[in-house]
């Protein structure tokens, strides 16, 4: 996207906003489709949980992506945008069985990520289909908030206990047609990804009705100049090669699956937000925008870092500023990083803002929701609206003469 079609869009939809390029999310589905073209089935399931806009899953629904849902009400988003049951597969961890009894009868696909649960489903519905999440304690990533397949991970069925839920399948009955990783959500290094993969193969050779086997994801993209990507391409090639292998082992075509998140939508976003204070203090030049980690949260969750750029002077002299908030705690997107001048009302923008952005962000300090637009084929479409007021007060009850009479006896 140029820089004078989102700042058009900050004016006529007012800051701060969510920016879409429905274009970079095609361009990097077909990227991951091709990187596995060696593959007879494969199945990619968006995680809705990256960027859950009805608009956006309706344009991967059109792309022949599947869904990868972790709540009851995103299988039921899904399904609002038109995705068939069978293409969703719903993936939580530590819910209820109530509520995977719920999405397991509105028909979409169960996994099941703890053994308690697996033989509480499989006693009572051992004709259902599951799969099972399984940790191969294989750690891919460096920040231990986002790495889940290690030893002491809540995430997945240890492989250590595999033989435990082999005698639950065998006692219920049940018929498990898929196995499932995701070990993190960085892939650096492909042979550590293949190494895991292995485990995977290793045991899904005890389960003898597998339709699938699902790779999770990990899948990384560059946030900063210099950062590592995902050779997607080198990993399809090589994790393709083994799954086909694999295939001929098992004496089956299974499909091969995946559920990217942040790959699909990380950089198809921008968050445009405007300066409103410039302030010089005697060691830093803050500039102050108009949103703060109540719309855009991971610098201060993760550290991530989220290039800014001033797109209202883009050819301006580079100089040092700390980018911040207007939230009444520290909130810095940037701590002294180069962006061209700025003056008091420049629009910046925010890149990587599609995945993780908007589905985190939050009232806090009373502050509405920013709307989110979808640039599509040329044109901005508003597919939300910024919140107002009553939304902030919809919920609550305001229950009435509650401290009448307190006042009273105090006037007594
Ligand atoms: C979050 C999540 C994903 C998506 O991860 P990305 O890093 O965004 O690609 C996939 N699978 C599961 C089970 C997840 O929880």
């Amino acid at each position: 996207m140029k820089n004078a079609d989102l700042l058009k869009i900050a004016k006529t939809f007012g800051d701060p906003v969510y920016v879409y390029d429905s274009e970079k999310i095609t361009s990097q589905f077909n990227r991951l489709t091709n990187a596995f073209s060696n593959v007879k089935h494969l199945r990619l399931n968006y995680a809705a949980k990256a960027l859950s806009n009805l608009s956006i899953l309706k344009l991967l629904n059109s792309l022949g992506s599947g869904l990868d849902t972790v709540s009851i009400q995103e299988v039921n988003l899904g399904l609002l945008a038109g995705f068939k049951p069978e293409s969703i597969i719903f993936t939580p961890n530590g819910v209820s069985l109530e509520e995977i009894e719920e999405a397991s009868a509105l028909g979409v696909q169960i996994n099941i990520d703890n053994l308690s649960i697996l033989e509480q489903f499989g006693n009572k519905h051992p004709d259902v289909p599951v799969c099972v999440r399984i940790n191969p304690h294989v750690m891919a990533g460096g920040n231990s908030n986002i790495s889940v397949g290690h030893i002491d991970s809540k995430f997945g069925i240890s492989i250590h206990q595999i033989p435990h839920l082999l005698r639950i399948v065998e006692v219920t009955k049940m018929n498990i047609n898929g196995i499932h990783m995701h070990t993190g959500s960085d892939i650096l290094d492909i042979d550590v990804f293949l190494y895991a993969s292995e485990i995977l193969f290793e045991n899904a050779k005890n389960f003898k009705n597998l339709d699938f086997i699902d790779f999770g994801s990990g899948f990384k993209v560059p946030y900063k100049s210099g950062d590592i990507e995902t050779n997607v391409e080198e990993l399809g090639k090589k994790l393709g090669k083994r799954f086909n292998q694999f295939c001929t082992e098992y004496g089956k075509d299974l499909t091969l699956a995946f559920e990217p998140g942040k790959f699909l939508v990380s950089e198809a976003g921008h968050f445009l937000a405007k300066v409103n204070v410039v302030k010089q203090t005697t060691s830093t030049v803050f500039a102050s925008i108009d949103s703060g980690f109540n719309h855009l949260i991971r610098p201060m969750l993760y550290g991530a870092n989220h290039s800014i750029i001033n797109i209202s002077n883009s050819n301006g002299r580079e100089r040092y500023y700390s980018v911040v908030g207007y939230i009444c705690e520290t909130d810095t997107f940037g701590n002294n990083v180069r962006i061209n001048e700025i003056s008091e009302g420049d629009i910046l923008c925010f890149k990587n803002a599609g995945a993780y952005c908007f589905t985190m962000a939050s009232n806090y300090n009373s502050r509405f929701r920013p709307p989110e637009v979808l640039w599509h084929e040329g044109k901005a479409h508003l597919i939300r609206e910024r919140e107002t007021f009553d939304d902030l007060i919809k919920n609550q009850v305001d229950v009435k003469n509650l401290f009448e009479k307190k006042k009273e006896k105090a006037g007594v």
